[in-house]
């Protein structure tokens, strides 16, 4: 589904360069659940908005399906994102204004094109995540594991391809980490394709692949044993 190649990303600040990606190389197959992981300042998050399109590479291609989205104009982007990602961060990002429902309904903007009516499809996500006891609350009457979880139905509401998760349980206790991987790795059982940035090695353990970076580059690529 998704190929990168070569891919690079330079920053350059107060004439002081940083490479943040080098050579990176990565295949990920559809149906896959992939873990990133390596120090701080390695360059996961870039790596990982690299992949949502929401950083743009200075070298290299990046093939999803047959389309070289590095030569892509913001605008087409932007519709690629709508129509075919759903982001996760550690933060949770949910709208205080809106209810719970109407957060996850905002994972359906621009989402015309999708089949059946749009609040049943947010009645089934949050039923997948298990939170829709909690439909008419605002985020701040939620814990945090029920945030998240709510921040997840968002993502998978409009059915996309792709799943990007920039350390989903960081911000989580152990409790509600494990339930957050536990929906995850449902959803991955269910078809959907999962890229994680992640700090845990349990949590890591979970997906199927799991790379590693060090100084930009991925240093080690592991299946994981069944
Ligand atoms: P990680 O997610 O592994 O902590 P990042 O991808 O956030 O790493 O960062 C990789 C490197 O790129 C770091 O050295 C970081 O300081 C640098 N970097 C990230 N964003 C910027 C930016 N906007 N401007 C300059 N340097 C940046
Ligand atoms: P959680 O973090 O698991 O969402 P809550 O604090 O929201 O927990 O829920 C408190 C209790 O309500 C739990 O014991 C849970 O089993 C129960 N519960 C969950 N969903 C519903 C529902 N739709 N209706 C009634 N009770 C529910």
């Amino acid at each position: 589904m998704i190929k990168l190649e070569n891919i690079e990303r330079r920053y350059i600040s107060d004439e002081v360069e940083t490479t943040a990606l080098a050579e990176v190389n990565l295949d990920v197959a559809q149906g896959e659940f992939l873990a990133i992981m390596g120090p701080s300042g390695c360059g996961k998050s870039t790596l990982l908005n690299t992949l949502g399109t929401i950083d743009r590479p200075t070298g290299g291609h990046y093939w999803f399906e047959d389309t070289d989205l590095a030569a892509l104009p913001e605008k087409e982007l932007a519709k690629f994102r709508a129509a075919h990602l759903g982001f996760v961060f550690q933060s949770f990002n949910l709208i205080d204004e809106l209810t719970i429902e109407e957060n996850i309904a905002l994972g359906l903007t621009y989402r015309k094109d999708v089949s059946g009516k749009k609040s049943e499809r947010v009645a089934t996500a949050m039923d997948t995540v298990g939170i829709a006891h909690r439909a008419r609350h605002f985020p701040h009457q939620l814990s945090g594991g029920q945030q998240q979880r709510a921040a997840i139905a968002r993502a998978i509401v409009g059915d996309p391809k792709l799943i990007l998760a920039d350390e989903p349980t960081g911000n989580l206790d152990t409790a509600n980490g494990e339930q957050v991987m536990n929906i995850l790795t449902a959803l991955n059982e269910a078809g959907a394709t999962i890229v994680m940035v992640t700090h845990s090695p349990s949590h890591a353990d979970m997906a199927k692949r799991r790379i590693d970076m060090l100084d930009g580059r991925i240093v080690a690529s592991a299946m994981r044993a069944l």
